[in-house]
């Protein structure tokens, strides 16, 4: 707390300039004073004050300036000209025109819109390409620019300026110089908490801090300053950026070490901090505040949620980038844009980044493909994070599927040095999640609905299409709004039930209507995925078949009963899953003579099992194959300990490739064999479910005798 007595009276904003930035003016100065030009990246709003500033240092030091702000004195009667082509005009003059004083003072030309002349996507205008011929044209003068970093500056500009100061808001350091005793009134009693003011204007530069501090309104000492400090946030939200409002316990559901992770972590540590009086401590706390987190896990799992609630526990202004779409749609301007994200991160303090999918661009080098964007992309975001201020409250937080996929450079102290796993959720989980959808949406699920609700989420769903079959919250959340609009149609207010339930999670609102001939295509091609499961010993009991599509967006899918057994997966059962893979695009085969794209997903699934069982596993296969057990070993090592593939010789790769592909072979064979063999069987099955579109266990054990049945199965109604 620093006494309000202690603090300025009065400040003009000359003055607050000149309080906040010494160092950076001094820089600057002496970097001119040794004839090198000097570029100011800071945002238009202090350029005219801190070139004052600036200005009155250089006389000291009998440098003059001319300042080529493209304002021409206006003759009367002559038209205005426009601001750049005077700029140019003003420039052109400066460097051909020998006009040069005879007096002995070095000059410097200031051009405080560097940016507008050059500002170019892509490729230079005519204009542009003028202006850094002139630039360059004379080297014996001196220039000071200055850009806002918001704009693009080409970098030839850039080269030409050996000296350059990048200005973000205030250093905490100065703050107390430029609060006045009137604006610590205005927040509350007992003097001026810089650390709690620091943390909310950290990126705000001196002029745009005055003129905030300036405009706040109310009473002085206010009994409570909430109000007051509510107003600085809103006036330091840059752009469209807001904190969210989400709450960590009530809006999250489930996952309970996650959280209690996040709060030992990151929220108390830093709520730890604020309560501190002591600068020495305080610094050694942000020392450990994590600046960079990983989040990773399957889709739809809540990541950007987390981040969201983090983002609202700490008062911050969240950016969500998406990375495919930061890399993709600007080919050559992505590190401009990174850089510019950081930037206004940093102006809108406390703030957090979420990088959606960073493996997009951030994958482990070696695995790039193309241009080397990614290559630049990190290199770029390495920089940003690695200039932040200690004490500025700027978060990353990177999404991704699988953590090992990341460029292992992110991962080093001081970046994304905490990472945290976010998994498909449990039963507890997807209870709680049910709880928080079934109050928000008024459903009023009884006991056995939900109950019921949990069960079914569990289940994975084996579809013919790109899904992994298992829900995550996000699936659970769209069940509930199907459920709800179920209930608005029919004008429901009473129980929701095990019935509604079940319709809503076979009747997908937004599925396509499949023709007939597309039915017959996806009919054939569950059935033979169903009849060879119930022709392999290891294959689990088929729970359901349907063509009527479900809500991940599956067209057709068989799904399985929960297996007695989860954790134990046996090299038999394996093999019987590759085997029943192939069951779908073999009943094409067979029954239409044909072959459709829906299959891909099953080889790709295949192979990747196929893959796991030889190389992961460790899994052997029949001798004969030529394959030798013991580089499955030692596949297994080097993956485990991220060696990666290179360290194995041609030889074992190839062996292993081998492998793999006769394994696929035969287990394809197999299925081929069983489908043949069940043809009739096959048929009969499709026939039925093209006429019920969903094939419960206890209908499929009237039609196939001596199938397995799945245990406790509720009927459908
Ligand atoms: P991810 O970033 O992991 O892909 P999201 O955070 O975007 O997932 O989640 C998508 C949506 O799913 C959320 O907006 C939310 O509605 C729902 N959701 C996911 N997990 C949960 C959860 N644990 N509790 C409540 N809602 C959830
Ligand atoms: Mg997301
Ligand atoms: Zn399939």
């Amino acid at each position: 707390m620093i006494p309000e007595s202690e603090l300025p009276d009065d400040l003009p904003l000359l003055a607050a300039v000149e309080a906040a930035y010494p160092d950076e003016l001094t820089r600057a100065c002496e970097a001119l004073a040794r004839s090198l030009p000097v570029l100011i990246e800071c945002e238009k709003g202090l350029v005219g004050f801190f070139y004052a500033a600036l200005r009155t240092r250089l006389r000291r030091r009998q440098i003059r300036c001319n300042y080529i702000d493209g304002r021409a004195p206006q003759e009367p009667g002559q038209m205005p000209m426009a601001l750049v082509p005077t700029m140019i005009a003003q420039l052109r003059e400066a460097v051909r025109g020998g006009t040069h004083d005879e007096d002995d003072a070095r000059r410097v030309m200031v051009l405080p819109h560097l940016d507008l002349l050059t500002t170019s996507s892509g490729s230079l205008t005519s204009e542009a390409r003028e202006v850094v011929a002139l630039l360059y044209e004379n080297p014996n003068i001196l220039w000071l620019g200055f850009r806002d970093p918001s704009f693009n500056l080409p970098k030839v500009i850039a080269n030409l300026f050996q000296h350059r100061i990048g200005i973000i808001g205030v250093a905490r350091e100065r703050l107390a110089h430029l609060v006045t005793q009137r604006d610590a009134r205005k927040l509350g009693r007992g003097g001026l908490d810089i650390y709690k003011l620091y943390k909310r204007v950290s990126g705000v530069h001196a002029v745009r801090l005055r003129q905030l501090l300036g405009s706040l309104e109310g009473e002085d000492y206010p009994d409570d300053p909430s109000p007051v400090w509510a107003q600085i946030r809103q006036a330091t939200l840059e752009g469209d950026l807001s904190v969210p409002e989400l709450s960590l316990d009530d809006d999250i559901g489930g996952y309970a070490e996650v959280k209690s992770k996040i709060k030992d972590d990151i929220l108390e540590i830093i709520a730890r901090k604020e309560a501190l009086e002591d600068p020495k401590q305080i610094a050694l706390i942000e020392g450990l505040i994590p600046r960079g987190m990983i989040f990773w896990g399957p889709p739809g799992t809540g990541k950007t949620l987390f981040a969201k609630a983090i983002a609202s526990s700490l008062g911050a202004a969240v950016q969500i980038v998406n990375g495919p779409e930061l890399k993709s749609r600007w080919v050559g301007e992505s590190e401009e844009n990174l850089r510019r994200i950081f930037i206004q991160a940093r102006q809108s303090a406390p703030s957090l980044i979420v990088f959606d999918e960073l493996d997009s661009f951030a994958a482990q080098r070696g695995t790039y493909t193309g241009s080397g964007v990614e290559h630049s992309m990190v290199n770029q975001l390495l920089t940003e994070m690695d200039g932040f201020r200690s004490n500025e409250m700027v978060f990353v937080i990177g999404t991704t599927n699988f953590v090992e996929s990341l460029d292992a450079a992110l991962l080093r102290p001081g970046r994304f040095e905490f990472q945290l796993h976010i998994p498909y959720p449990k039963a507890d989980d997807r209870e709680a999640i049910l709880k928080i959808y079934d109050q928000r949406l008024g459903l009023h699920m009884s006991e056995a609905a939900l109950t019921h609700a949990v069960r079914q989420t569990g289940h994975p769903i084996e579809g013919s299409d790109a899904h992994t079959g298992r829900w995550s919250g996000d699936h659970i959340q769209a069940l509930c709004r199907a459920l709800a609009r179920q209930r608005l149609r029919s004008a429901r207010t009473d129980e929701t039930t095990i019935t509604d339930v079940e319709r809503a999670l076979t009747a997908n609102l937004d599925l396509p209507t499949l023709t007939p001939a597309e039915e017959l295509v996806v009919a054939t091609h569950e059935c033979g995925h169903a009849i060879v499961a119930l022709h392999t010993e290891h294959s689990p009991a088929i729970d359901r078949i349907s063509i009527r599509g479900d809500l991940t967006g599956a067209l057709g899918f068989v799904r399985y009963a929960d297996p007695a057994h989860k954790y134990v997966v046996t090299h038999d059962q394996l093999v019987d899953s590759i085997t029943t893979l192939f069951g779908g695009r073999e009943a094409e085969l067979e029954l239409l003579d044909q072959l459709t794209i829906g299959s891909a997903h099953d080889l790709e699934r295949a192979t990747v099992l196929a893959k796991a069982l030889i190389e992961t596993f460790g899994m052997r296969l029949d001798p004969d194959a030529g394959h030798d057990a013991r580089d499955a070993q030692v596949a297994l090592e080097v993956r485990d300990f991220g060696g990666g593939h290179q360290e194995l010789s041609e030889r074992t790769l190839e062996s292993l490739d081998a492998s793999i592909r006769s394994l696929l072979d035969r287990e394809r064979t197999r299925a081929r064999q069983i489908i043949r063999e069940h043809r009739d069987e096959l048929v009969a099955l499709r026939d039925l479910l093209l006429e019920k579109k969903v094939i419960d266990a206890k209908t499929l054990s009237e039609q196939v005798p001596d199938a397995k049945h799945p245990p406790e199965t509720p009927a459908l109604e």
